[in-house]
C-alpha cells in the first residue's frame, strides 16, 4: 500500500554542515496492518512521516502509494493524491482555530472540492463515534486536549483514506483518550487500511502489528 524506497534526508545544520536524519530507509506498510516506528526524540520520526505523506521531499529515494510514485509527481498532483488517500494526525493537531469542530472535520474535503453527498452524515457518524457530537459547533480554543485530538482523528478518517499517518498521536493524552486513538487505528487497519504511527511511547508501539526502531538514520526491527 505505502512503500518507502531508499529514502535519505539531510537538513542543513546550525554551522552549515549537513545533518543526516534518514539514511537509505526502506519501509513497507501493507494494507490491513498497523505499523509503528519508535525512537528517541530527534531521531527523525517526524521527518520520516512527513516524507511518507509527501509533505517533505526526500533528498534521495521514492515514496509509492498503491504503486504510484508520489515523489515523481508535481506538487499539485501530490496534493490531490494526499487529499484523496492519506489521513494525517499531527502531533499538535493543526486544527483551524476559526472553524468549528464540524467544519474542521470536513475542511480537507471542502478544500479539495470533493464535497459529496452524505458529507454531513459522515461527519455526524464520526462525531458520535468519537464522542464530540456535543462539541460540533465549538471552535478548537474551547475544546479540551482530548476533544481536539478526537476532532483530529475524525478529520483524518473523514475522507475514507487508504493510509493514516500519525505523529505521536498519544502525546499529552490521558489514558482513555490514548486508548481511543489506538482503537481507532486498529479498527481502521482491521477494515483494510494501512496505519503508520511514529511514537516514543512503548505502550503504543506494543499494540501495533509491526514495530520498527529508528536509530542513526536507519530502521531496525525492534
Ligand atoms: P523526531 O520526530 O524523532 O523528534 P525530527 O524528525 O523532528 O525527529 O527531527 C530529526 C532531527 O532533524 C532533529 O535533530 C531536528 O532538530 C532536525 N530537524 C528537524 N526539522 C528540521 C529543519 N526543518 N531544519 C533543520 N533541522 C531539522
Ligand atoms: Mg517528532
Amino acid at each position: 500500500m505505502l512503500e518507502l524506497r531508499q529514502i535519505s534526508k539531510a537538513y542543513r545544520g546550525g554551522n552549515g554542515s549537513p545533518l543526516t536524519v534518514l539514511c537509505d530507509v526502506d519501509l513497507q506498510v501493507e494494507a490491513g496492518t498497523f505499523v509503528s516506528i519508535s525512537g528517541p526524540s530527534g531521531s527523525g520520526k517526524s521527518t520520516l512521516l512527513l516524507i511518507a505523506g509527501s509533505l517533505l521531499r526526500p533528498d534521495v529515494g521514492q515514496v509509492l502509494l498503491d504503486g504510484q510514485n508520489l515523489t515523481a509527481m508535481a506538487g499539485d498532483q501530490q496534493a490531490g493524491e494526499r487529499a484523496k488517500s492519506i489521513g494525517f494526525v499531527f502531533q499538535r493537531f493543526h486544527l483551524l482555530p476559526y472553524l468549528t469542530v464540524r467544519e474542521n472535520i470536513v475542511a480537507a474535503t471542502v478544500a479539495h472540492a470533493r464535497s459529496e453527498h452524505g458529507a454531513e452524515s459522515r461527519a455526524d457518524e464520526l462525531m458520535q463515534r468519537l464522542d464530540i457530537a456535543h462539541r460540533a459547533g465549538h471552535v478548537p480554543g474551547r475544546l479540551s486536549v482530548g476533544e481536539m485530538q478526537r476532532t483530529a482523528l475524525a478529520r483524518a478518517l473523514y475522507n475514507r483514506p487508504k493510509v493514516i499517518l500519525a505523529d505521536e498521536p498519544m502525546g499529552n493524552l490521558d489514558p482513555d483518550n490514548a486508548e481511543l486513538a489506538l482503537q481507532c487505528f486498529s479498527e481502521f487497519a482491521a477494515a483494510g487500511g494501512a496505519v503508520l504511527m511514529v511514537t516514543h511511547s512503548p505502550e503504543g508501539a506494543a499494540r501495533t502489528d509491526v514495530t520498527w526502531w529508528l536509530r542513526d538514520g536507519k530502521l531496525a526491527q525492534s
